[in-house]
Protein backbone atom coordinates (compact mmCIF):
# COMPACT_ATOMS: atom_id res chain seq x y z
CA UNK A 1 0.00 0.00 0.00
CA UNK A 2 1.41 3.56 -0.69
CA UNK A 3 2.24 5.62 2.44
CA UNK A 4 -0.43 8.43 2.59
CA UNK A 5 0.56 11.71 1.74
CA UNK A 6 0.26 14.26 4.40
CA UNK A 7 1.62 17.09 4.76
CA UNK A 8 2.82 18.61 1.53
CA UNK A 9 4.65 22.16 1.02
CA UNK A 10 4.00 24.11 -1.87
CA UNK A 11 7.16 26.28 -3.39
CA UNK A 12 7.11 29.37 -5.36
CA UNK A 13 10.26 30.27 -6.53
CA UNK A 14 10.82 33.52 -7.93
CA UNK A 15 13.88 35.25 -9.79
CA UNK A 16 14.75 37.02 -5.92
CA UNK A 17 11.83 35.60 -3.80
CA UNK A 18 10.58 32.40 -2.42
CA UNK A 19 7.08 31.76 -1.25
CA UNK A 20 6.24 28.72 0.68
CA UNK A 21 2.97 26.95 1.87
CA UNK A 22 2.83 23.96 4.06
CA UNK A 23 -0.74 22.21 4.22
CA UNK A 24 -2.02 19.22 5.69
CA UNK A 25 -3.96 17.40 3.49
CA UNK A 26 -5.86 15.11 5.89
CA UNK A 27 -7.12 17.53 7.90
CA UNK A 28 -7.58 20.01 4.73
CA UNK A 29 -5.81 22.56 6.14
CA UNK A 30 -2.27 25.11 5.48
CA UNK A 31 0.18 25.04 8.91
CA UNK A 32 2.17 27.05 7.29
CA UNK A 33 3.19 29.80 5.21
CA UNK A 34 5.88 32.52 4.68
CA UNK A 35 8.43 34.39 2.23
CA UNK A 36 12.02 34.63 2.24
CA UNK A 37 12.97 37.54 -0.34
CA UNK A 38 16.09 39.31 -1.87
CA UNK A 39 17.29 35.88 -2.90
CA UNK A 40 20.76 36.61 -4.68
CA UNK A 41 20.54 40.89 -3.83
CA UNK A 42 21.73 40.81 -0.25
CA UNK A 43 19.52 38.35 1.47
CA UNK A 44 20.06 34.75 1.11
CA UNK A 45 22.94 33.68 -1.45
CA UNK A 46 21.07 31.33 -3.63
CA UNK A 47 17.77 29.00 -3.60
CA UNK A 48 19.65 26.52 -1.61
CA UNK A 49 20.27 28.97 0.77
CA UNK A 50 16.91 30.37 0.89
CA UNK A 51 15.01 27.34 1.40
CA UNK A 52 17.67 26.40 3.99
CA UNK A 53 16.06 29.36 5.68
CA UNK A 54 12.66 28.10 5.15
CA UNK A 55 13.60 24.90 6.63
CA UNK A 56 14.36 26.17 9.59
CA UNK A 57 10.97 28.49 9.98
CA UNK A 58 9.04 25.31 9.85
CA UNK A 59 11.20 24.41 12.67
CA UNK A 60 13.51 21.08 10.46
CA UNK A 61 10.53 18.93 9.65
CA UNK A 62 11.27 15.15 9.38
CA UNK A 63 7.90 14.41 7.97
CA UNK A 64 7.00 16.27 4.47
CA UNK A 65 5.40 14.04 2.70
CA UNK A 66 5.61 15.68 -0.83
CA UNK A 67 6.47 19.11 -2.46
CA UNK A 68 4.32 20.75 -5.35
CA UNK A 69 6.47 23.11 -7.10
CA UNK A 70 4.75 26.18 -9.40
CA UNK A 71 6.47 26.15 -12.74
CA UNK A 72 5.69 28.88 -15.38
CA UNK A 73 5.84 27.54 -18.73
CA UNK A 74 5.39 23.55 -19.80
CA UNK A 75 5.41 24.32 -23.26
CA UNK A 76 3.40 21.55 -25.30
CA UNK A 77 5.74 18.80 -23.24
CA UNK A 78 3.71 19.28 -20.44
CA UNK A 79 -0.36 18.75 -20.67
CA UNK A 80 -0.45 17.69 -17.02
CA UNK A 81 1.50 18.22 -14.10
CA UNK A 82 4.46 15.35 -13.28
CA UNK A 83 6.60 13.99 -10.61
CA UNK A 84 10.04 15.17 -11.37
CA UNK A 85 12.55 12.86 -12.68
CA UNK A 86 16.02 13.36 -14.17
CA UNK A 87 14.11 13.08 -17.78
CA UNK A 88 11.19 15.65 -16.64
CA UNK A 89 13.89 17.96 -15.24
CA UNK A 90 16.11 17.81 -18.73
CA UNK A 91 12.82 18.87 -20.54
CA UNK A 92 11.99 21.16 -18.06
CA UNK A 93 15.26 22.87 -19.04
CA UNK A 94 14.41 22.73 -22.53
CA UNK A 95 11.70 25.04 -22.00
CA UNK A 96 13.87 28.08 -20.41
CA UNK A 97 13.55 30.13 -23.47
CA UNK A 98 10.02 30.51 -22.89
CA UNK A 99 10.71 32.39 -19.85
CA UNK A 100 14.51 32.98 -19.13
CA UNK A 101 13.29 35.07 -15.61
CA UNK A 102 11.47 32.88 -14.22
CA UNK A 103 12.02 29.52 -15.40
CA UNK A 104 15.88 28.90 -14.07
CA UNK A 105 14.45 30.33 -10.32
CA UNK A 106 11.59 27.42 -10.57
CA UNK A 107 13.85 24.59 -11.56
CA UNK A 108 16.37 26.14 -8.81
CA UNK A 109 13.61 25.72 -6.72
CA UNK A 110 13.20 21.93 -7.35
CA UNK A 111 17.10 21.14 -7.41
CA UNK A 112 17.10 22.92 -4.00
CA UNK A 113 14.36 20.84 -2.58
CA UNK A 114 15.84 17.65 -3.78
CA UNK A 115 19.06 18.50 -2.56
CA UNK A 116 17.10 19.88 1.23
CA UNK A 117 14.44 17.29 1.15
CA UNK A 118 16.41 13.94 0.06
CA UNK A 119 13.91 11.50 -0.98
CA UNK A 120 10.97 13.58 -0.58
CA UNK A 121 9.01 13.54 -4.25
CA UNK A 122 8.99 16.67 -5.76
CA UNK A 123 5.94 17.71 -8.62
CA UNK A 124 5.91 20.46 -11.15
CA UNK A 125 2.42 22.70 -11.83
CA UNK A 126 2.77 24.20 -14.47
CA UNK A 127 0.99 27.61 -15.38
CA UNK A 128 0.30 26.83 -18.77
CA UNK A 129 -1.20 23.09 -18.60
CA UNK A 130 -4.06 23.56 -18.43
CA UNK A 131 -4.20 25.84 -21.46
CA UNK A 132 -3.14 23.23 -23.60
CA UNK A 133 -5.98 21.75 -25.00
CA UNK A 134 -6.63 24.90 -27.13
CA UNK A 135 -7.53 24.03 -30.80
CA UNK A 136 -5.39 25.26 -33.57
CA UNK A 137 -7.37 27.93 -34.43
CA UNK A 138 -7.55 29.78 -31.27
CA UNK A 139 -3.61 28.88 -29.94
CA UNK A 140 -2.02 29.66 -33.55
CA UNK A 141 -0.85 33.13 -34.66
CA UNK A 142 -1.10 34.51 -38.50
CA UNK A 143 2.37 34.58 -38.82
CA UNK A 144 5.07 32.56 -40.83
CA UNK A 145 4.38 28.68 -39.82
CA UNK A 146 8.34 28.43 -39.55
CA UNK A 147 8.34 30.66 -36.32
CA UNK A 148 5.66 28.33 -34.84
CA UNK A 149 7.81 24.81 -36.19
CA UNK A 150 11.32 26.75 -35.10
CA UNK A 151 10.54 28.72 -32.20
CA UNK A 152 7.38 26.87 -30.71
CA UNK A 153 6.38 30.67 -31.17
CA UNK A 154 1.86 30.32 -30.26
CA UNK A 155 -0.29 31.42 -28.05
CA UNK A 156 -0.22 29.22 -24.57
CA UNK A 157 -1.69 31.03 -21.74
CA UNK A 158 -1.00 31.41 -17.91
CA UNK A 159 -2.77 31.41 -14.47
CA UNK A 160 -3.65 27.48 -15.39
CA UNK A 161 -3.81 26.24 -12.18
CA UNK A 162 -6.32 29.11 -11.24
CA UNK A 163 -8.30 29.08 -14.37
CA UNK A 164 -8.98 25.06 -13.70
CA UNK A 165 -9.29 25.46 -9.36
CA UNK A 166 -11.85 27.81 -9.95
CA UNK A 167 -13.31 25.40 -12.84
CA UNK A 168 -13.96 22.63 -10.46
CA UNK A 169 -14.89 24.78 -7.36
CA UNK A 170 -17.69 26.85 -10.26
CA UNK A 171 -18.83 23.05 -11.10
CA UNK A 172 -19.45 22.22 -7.67
CA UNK A 173 -21.50 25.15 -6.75
CA UNK A 174 -24.00 24.45 -10.22
CA UNK A 175 -24.15 21.19 -9.22
CA UNK A 176 -23.02 19.53 -12.98
CA UNK A 177 -19.89 17.51 -13.72
CA UNK A 178 -16.69 19.52 -14.96
CA UNK A 179 -16.86 18.20 -18.38
CA UNK A 180 -20.37 19.51 -19.13
CA UNK A 181 -19.57 23.01 -17.46
CA UNK A 182 -18.91 25.93 -19.92
CA UNK A 183 -17.98 28.96 -18.39
CA UNK A 184 -16.07 32.27 -18.83
CA UNK A 185 -13.07 32.36 -16.00
CA UNK A 186 -11.89 35.68 -15.27
CA UNK A 187 -8.63 35.90 -13.21
CA UNK A 188 -7.91 39.52 -12.31
CA UNK A 189 -5.28 40.61 -10.12
CA UNK A 190 -2.24 42.37 -10.67
CA UNK A 191 -1.72 40.13 -13.71
CA UNK A 192 -4.73 39.07 -15.62
CA UNK A 193 -6.27 36.95 -17.71
CA UNK A 194 -10.10 35.05 -19.06
CA UNK A 195 -10.21 31.95 -20.21
CA UNK A 196 -12.96 30.26 -22.47
CA UNK A 197 -14.13 26.55 -20.94
CA UNK A 198 -16.14 24.45 -22.97
CA UNK A 199 -17.26 21.15 -21.26
CA UNK A 200 -14.40 21.63 -18.40
CA UNK A 201 -11.76 22.29 -20.77
CA UNK A 202 -9.54 25.20 -22.05
CA UNK A 203 -10.25 26.03 -25.60
CA UNK A 204 -9.14 29.85 -25.76
CA UNK A 205 -7.77 32.21 -23.39
CA UNK A 206 -6.18 35.84 -23.28
CA UNK A 207 -2.62 35.59 -22.63
CA UNK A 208 -0.27 34.29 -25.34
CA UNK A 209 3.40 33.25 -25.98
CA UNK A 210 4.02 35.81 -22.91
CA UNK A 211 1.46 36.55 -20.03
CA UNK A 212 1.74 40.20 -21.56
CA UNK A 213 -1.09 39.89 -24.19
CA UNK A 214 -4.94 40.19 -23.48
CA UNK A 215 -6.35 42.28 -20.63
CA UNK A 216 -4.97 45.57 -19.08
CA UNK A 217 -3.00 44.73 -16.24
CA UNK A 218 -1.46 46.50 -13.75
CA UNK A 219 1.66 47.27 -14.93
CA UNK A 220 1.51 45.05 -18.35
CA UNK A 221 -0.39 46.58 -21.82
CA UNK A 222 -2.01 43.41 -23.26
CA UNK A 223 -3.72 43.82 -26.42
CA UNK A 224 -1.82 46.02 -28.33
CA UNK A 225 -1.14 46.59 -32.24
CA UNK A 226 2.51 44.58 -32.89
CA UNK A 227 3.19 48.16 -35.06
CA UNK A 228 2.80 50.39 -32.20
CA UNK A 229 5.73 48.64 -30.30
CA UNK A 230 7.60 48.79 -33.71
CA UNK A 231 7.05 52.33 -33.89
CA UNK A 232 7.77 53.36 -30.26
CA UNK A 233 11.01 50.71 -30.34
CA UNK A 234 12.26 52.62 -33.31
CA UNK A 235 11.55 56.50 -32.28
CA UNK A 236 12.97 55.95 -28.93
CA UNK A 237 16.06 53.31 -30.15
CA UNK A 238 15.15 50.61 -27.96
CA UNK A 239 16.99 47.04 -27.55
CA UNK A 240 14.12 44.39 -27.36
CA UNK A 241 14.89 44.21 -23.40
CA UNK A 242 14.34 47.53 -22.99
CA UNK A 243 10.98 47.42 -24.84
CA UNK A 244 10.38 44.17 -22.70
CA UNK A 245 10.34 46.65 -19.50
CA UNK A 246 8.34 49.38 -20.98
CA UNK A 247 5.72 46.81 -21.95
CA UNK A 248 5.51 44.27 -18.81
CA UNK A 249 6.49 46.77 -16.18
CA UNK A 250 5.90 50.40 -17.08
CA UNK A 251 2.49 50.27 -19.09
CA UNK A 252 -0.87 49.09 -18.16
CA UNK A 253 -3.03 50.92 -14.92
CA UNK A 254 0.68 52.31 -13.75
CA UNK A 255 1.36 53.89 -17.03
CA UNK A 256 -1.96 55.82 -16.94
CA UNK A 257 -2.84 56.73 -13.78
CA UNK A 258 0.60 56.47 -11.58
CA UNK A 259 0.06 53.35 -9.69
CA UNK A 260 -1.01 49.62 -10.56
CA UNK A 261 -3.13 49.16 -7.58
CA UNK A 262 -6.65 49.10 -8.04
CA UNK A 263 -7.31 50.14 -4.94
CA UNK A 264 -6.01 53.28 -5.56
CA UNK A 265 -7.27 53.85 -8.82
CA UNK A 266 -10.90 53.53 -7.82
CA UNK A 267 -10.17 56.08 -4.93
CA UNK A 268 -9.12 58.72 -7.32
CA UNK A 269 -11.77 57.95 -10.02
CA UNK A 270 -14.13 58.79 -7.33
CA UNK A 271 -12.70 62.37 -6.54
CA UNK A 272 -13.18 62.83 -10.09
CA UNK A 273 -9.65 61.88 -11.77
CA UNK A 274 -9.95 61.87 -15.24
CA UNK A 275 -7.07 59.03 -16.12
CA UNK A 276 -8.12 56.76 -13.14
CA UNK A 277 -12.00 56.90 -14.42
CA UNK A 278 -10.45 56.57 -17.88
CA UNK A 279 -7.92 53.44 -16.91
CA UNK A 280 -11.40 52.09 -15.05
CA UNK A 281 -13.09 52.00 -18.35
CA UNK A 282 -10.52 50.54 -20.43
CA UNK A 283 -10.07 47.70 -17.99
CA UNK A 284 -13.82 47.39 -17.89
CA UNK A 285 -14.74 47.16 -21.44
CA UNK A 286 -12.07 45.04 -22.45
CA UNK A 287 -12.75 42.27 -19.82
CA UNK A 288 -16.56 42.97 -21.41
CA UNK A 289 -15.31 42.49 -24.77
CA UNK A 290 -13.70 39.35 -24.03
CA UNK A 291 -16.40 37.74 -22.03
CA UNK A 292 -18.60 38.83 -24.93
CA UNK A 293 -16.44 36.78 -27.33
CA UNK A 294 -15.10 33.91 -25.31
CA UNK A 295 -19.40 33.48 -24.17
CA UNK A 296 -19.80 32.77 -27.80
CA UNK A 297 -16.91 30.67 -28.12
CA UNK A 298 -17.80 28.35 -25.49
CA UNK A 299 -21.74 28.25 -27.23
CA UNK A 300 -22.99 29.86 -24.24
CA UNK A 301 -21.77 29.84 -20.52
CA UNK A 302 -23.12 28.36 -17.91
CA UNK A 303 -21.75 31.20 -15.61
CA UNK A 304 -19.32 34.14 -15.42
CA UNK A 305 -16.53 33.47 -12.93
CA UNK A 306 -14.57 36.23 -11.49
CA UNK A 307 -11.81 35.80 -9.19
CA UNK A 308 -7.77 36.86 -8.33
CA UNK A 309 -7.22 40.17 -6.08
CA UNK A 310 -9.85 43.00 -8.44
CA UNK A 311 -12.14 39.88 -9.07
CA UNK A 312 -12.56 38.87 -5.31
CA UNK A 313 -12.88 42.29 -3.67
CA UNK A 314 -13.51 45.21 -6.42
CA UNK A 315 -17.33 46.04 -6.18
CA UNK A 316 -16.32 48.91 -8.42
CA UNK A 317 -14.40 47.54 -11.43
CA UNK A 318 -16.99 44.39 -11.02
CA UNK A 319 -19.72 46.97 -11.63
CA UNK A 320 -18.48 48.46 -14.39
CA UNK A 321 -17.76 45.30 -15.94
CA UNK A 322 -21.24 43.64 -15.51
CA UNK A 323 -22.93 47.00 -16.52
CA UNK A 324 -21.23 46.50 -20.11
CA UNK A 325 -23.09 43.08 -20.37
CA UNK A 326 -26.57 43.76 -20.99
CA UNK A 327 -26.42 42.42 -24.56
CA UNK A 328 -26.12 38.83 -23.20
CA UNK A 329 -28.92 39.45 -20.76
CA UNK A 330 -26.93 39.82 -17.52
CA UNK A 331 -27.98 42.22 -14.71
CA UNK A 332 -26.19 42.92 -11.63
CA UNK A 333 -27.70 42.96 -8.20
CA UNK A 334 -25.69 45.77 -6.92
CA UNK A 335 -26.75 44.64 -3.58
CA UNK A 336 -24.99 41.38 -3.48
CA UNK A 337 -22.06 43.30 -5.06
CA UNK A 338 -21.68 45.70 -2.65
CA UNK A 339 -21.51 42.80 0.11
CA UNK A 340 -19.58 40.10 -1.82
CA UNK A 341 -15.09 40.41 -0.97
CA UNK A 342 -12.95 37.62 -0.73
CA UNK A 343 -16.17 34.52 -0.27
CA UNK A 344 -18.11 32.74 -2.96
CA UNK A 345 -21.02 34.83 -3.94
CA UNK A 346 -23.45 35.53 -6.58
CA UNK A 347 -23.76 38.94 -7.66
CA UNK A 348 -26.18 38.49 -10.69
CA UNK A 349 -29.82 39.32 -10.22
CA UNK A 350 -32.23 36.80 -10.15
CA UNK A 351 -33.67 37.32 -13.40
CA UNK A 352 -29.90 37.46 -15.10
CA UNK A 353 -29.69 35.14 -18.15
CA UNK A 354 -26.27 33.70 -17.20
CA UNK A 355 -25.23 34.35 -13.25
CA UNK A 356 -22.18 35.71 -12.29
CA UNK A 357 -20.41 34.13 -9.41
CA UNK A 358 -17.10 35.43 -7.38
CA UNK A 359 -15.00 32.57 -6.21
CA UNK A 360 -11.68 32.74 -4.27
CA UNK A 361 -9.08 31.51 -6.12
CA UNK A 362 -6.48 28.96 -3.96
CA UNK A 363 -3.57 28.44 -6.43
CA UNK A 364 -1.32 26.94 -3.59
CA UNK A 365 -4.17 24.53 -2.32
CA UNK A 366 -4.38 23.90 -5.95
CA UNK A 367 -0.99 22.73 -6.40
CA UNK A 368 -0.82 20.45 -3.36
CA UNK A 369 -3.59 19.06 -4.50
CA UNK A 370 -2.44 18.01 -7.85
CA UNK A 371 0.83 16.93 -5.89
CA UNK A 372 -1.28 14.59 -3.87
CA UNK A 373 -3.19 13.57 -7.07
CA UNK A 374 -0.46 12.88 -9.31
CA UNK A 375 1.92 10.93 -6.57
CA UNK A 376 -1.47 8.53 -6.10
CA UNK A 377 -1.18 7.64 -9.66
P1 LIG B 1 -1.28 38.95 -7.93
O1 LIG B 1 -1.59 38.90 -9.40
O2 LIG B 1 0.02 39.64 -7.63
O3 LIG B 1 -1.50 37.65 -7.20
P2 LIG B 1 -3.68 39.81 -6.57
O4 LIG B 1 -4.52 38.70 -7.09
O5 LIG B 1 -3.37 39.84 -5.13
O6 LIG B 1 -2.34 39.97 -7.38
O7 LIG B 1 -4.41 41.17 -6.97
C1 LIG B 1 -3.87 42.42 -6.73
C2 LIG B 1 -4.87 43.47 -7.18
O8 LIG B 1 -6.08 43.32 -6.43
C3 LIG B 1 -4.40 44.90 -6.96
O9 LIG B 1 -4.70 45.69 -8.08
C4 LIG B 1 -5.25 45.33 -5.78
O10 LIG B 1 -5.49 46.72 -5.80
C5 LIG B 1 -6.51 44.58 -6.00
N1 LIG B 1 -7.30 44.52 -4.76
C6 LIG B 1 -7.03 43.84 -3.65
N2 LIG B 1 -7.95 44.12 -2.68
C7 LIG B 1 -8.81 45.02 -3.22
C8 LIG B 1 -9.97 45.72 -2.77
N3 LIG B 1 -10.43 45.56 -1.54
N4 LIG B 1 -10.59 46.55 -3.62
C9 LIG B 1 -10.12 46.73 -4.85
N5 LIG B 1 -9.05 46.11 -5.36
C10 LIG B 1 -8.40 45.27 -4.55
Amino acid sequence: MKKQIRKVLVINSGSSSLKYQLFDMVKGERIAKGLVERIGCGGPKDHTEALANVVAELGNPKDIDAIGHRVLHGGEIFKESVKVTAAAMKKMKSLVKFGPLHMPANLGGIEACERIFKGVPNVAVFDTAFHQTMPDCAAQYAIDPKYYKKMGIRKYGFHGTSHKFIVQEAARLLKKPVSKVNLVTCHMGNGSSLAAVKNGECVDTSMGLTPLAGMVMGTRCGDIDAAAVLAIMAAEKLTPAEADTLLNKKSGLLALTGSSDCRDICTAAEKGDKMAELALEMLAYRTAFYIGGYNTVVGGADAIVMTGGIGENSKEVRERIVGRLGALGIKLDKKANAKARGVVATISAKGSKIPVVIIPTNEELAIAQDTVRILKG
